[in-house]
């Protein structure tokens, strides 16, 4: 059996090292260790077939000190409270490397969606919103999509809720489909922000885009994105996969025939695609390829100490949340593997989710050139913040990523001080 990771232990540890760097005493970061409020929820559905289910679902807010909980709902088989703690956790951090105004929040519900009907995840998002009502809105905590959900699902979380409060209240989550009051350009975001990352990021290490390979697990909504933008930058990507496993071949895939497959239908999965020249590789096998950038885009603790020796990429874009365990970064900082981490790489999305949000409240629109353009200008300081200081400190991005929002989190939490 493979080893069990607790994703929650990996952000603590990273939390406490950079708290130690920050000069911050264990007192200072005690209550950011703990989650604020968590809830489990039980939620019965009548499936197709006439008999009832009950599906377990979470919502989890780690922290509400620079503002509003944020962070997406998962629908994933894996789902439970260590995992959407962990996630939670990550978006506090996030948002605050950033500099969006908000704090860290996520669910998910412990289902299947390639084995359910649209009717029956229709039925388990009204009752899941349903269930986490008292915790959800605008100015308390707000839902995206994240692996298993998508515009879809938030439309329908938007109608249930504002049905439940009797009026149209479109702020309550993001990632809704356009004519719900969605971001023009929110549906790409999250790619977008790893594409401006991996150019940055290549251009501090002196490389071009163009030719450069690229291997990409997962292909959902970050995944394929991240795989259209980098091909249209002219990068070479050489393998991708999804949950049915990976394709590779050396002189570059078709990507838009790629795209193109996957995007004719929901279930359609890589296993069923073909084209001249390919090789059928594992999700493991994938992670491990000859190529100079890896981008991980599906679940956490796909490296780990069991793998992470034999990772050959120079450059590593956490375009997952939590791809890489603690012991895994360890080898391969050791290894000299530059890793661009998860909560400034795949930042992107909330930022965005924060433009929707705005525009909401405020009831106005923005072109998608004008979001494009205002989410570069937040990713591309982020990214030469967290660097300036990862090197002025002479440790690694991810550190230097925490080292930025640990400090923003606990000077919020210390100018608010603790109630009563
Ligand atoms: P998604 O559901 O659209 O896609 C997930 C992909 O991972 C699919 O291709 C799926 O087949 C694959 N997958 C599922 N289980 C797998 C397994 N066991 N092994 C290998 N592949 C598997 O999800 P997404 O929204 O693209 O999210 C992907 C990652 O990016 C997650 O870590 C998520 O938290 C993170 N993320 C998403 C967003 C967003 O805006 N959607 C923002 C920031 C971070």
């Amino acid at each position: 059996m493979s080893k069990q990771y607790n994703p929650y232990d990996n952000v603590l540890k990273v939390v406490k090292n950079a708290a130690d760097v920050l000069g911050f005493s264990d007192s200072d970061i005690e209550a950011i260790k703990y989650p604020e409020r968590e809830l489990q929820v039980s939620i019965p559905v009548r499936m197709d077939d006439g008999s009832t289910r009950v599906f377990q679902g979470y919502r989890i807010q780690h922290s509400t000190s620079r503002g509003p909980a944020k962070g997406g709902v998962r629908f994933h088989p894996a789902v439970n409270a260590d995992e959407v703690r962990a996630l939670a956790a990550w978006m506090t951090f996030k948002c605050a490397v950033v500099n969006i105004p908000y704090g860290g929040g996520k669910g998910g519900v412990v289902c299947d969606p390639n084995e359910l009907s649209e009717n029956e995840i229709r039925a388990i998002t009204r009752r899941f919103t349903a269930a986490i009502a008292p915790l959800i809105g605008p100015e308390q905590d707000i839902p995206a999509p994240d692996v298993g959900t998508n515009a879809k699902v938030m439309g329908w979380m938007m109608d249930t809720y504002s049905m439940l409060k009797g009026h149209c209240i479109h702020g309550v989550v993001t990632g809704k489909p356009i004519e719900l009051g969605g971001a023009l350009g929110r549906n790409e975001a999250t790619g977008r922000g790893v594409m401006f990352t991996t150019k940055n990021m290549l251009k501090k290490a002196g490389m071009d885009m163009a030719g450069t390979t690229v291997a990409i697990q997962g292909m959902g909504n970050v995944g394929s994105i991240t795989a259209k933008l980098l091909h249209q930058e002219g990068m070479k990507i050489v393998a991708v996969s999804d949950v049915s496993g990976g394709i590779y071949k050396p002189e570059g895939l078709d990507i838009p025939a790629i795209l193109a497959f996957l995007s004719k239908d929901r279930k359609n999965l890589l296993k069923d695609y073909d084209e001249d020249g390919l090789t059928r590789i594992s999700n493991g096998e994938l992670l491990e390829l000859d190529v100079q950038v890896l981008v991980p885009a599906a679940l956490e603790n796909q490296i780990n100490e069991g793998n992470a020796d034999r990772v050959r990429a120079g450059i590593i874009i956490e375009a997952a949340n939590g791809p890489i365990t603690a012991e895994a970064d360890q080898i391969l900082e050791k290894k000299g593997i530059t890793v661009v981490p998860d909560i400034l790489a795949n930042a992107g999305g909330v930022v965005v989710s924060y433009f929707e949000w705005v525009q909401n409240i405020q009831s106005v629109s923005w072109t998608e050139e004008s979001v494009n353009a205002k989410l570069k200008e937040i990713m591309d300081p982020a990214f030469e913040a967290v660097w300036n200081i990862a090197h002025e400190n002479d440790t690694t991005l991810r550190m230097g990523a925490y080292l930025i929002a640990v400090k923003r989190v606990v000077d919020a939490k210390q100018a608010r001080a603790i109630w009563p």
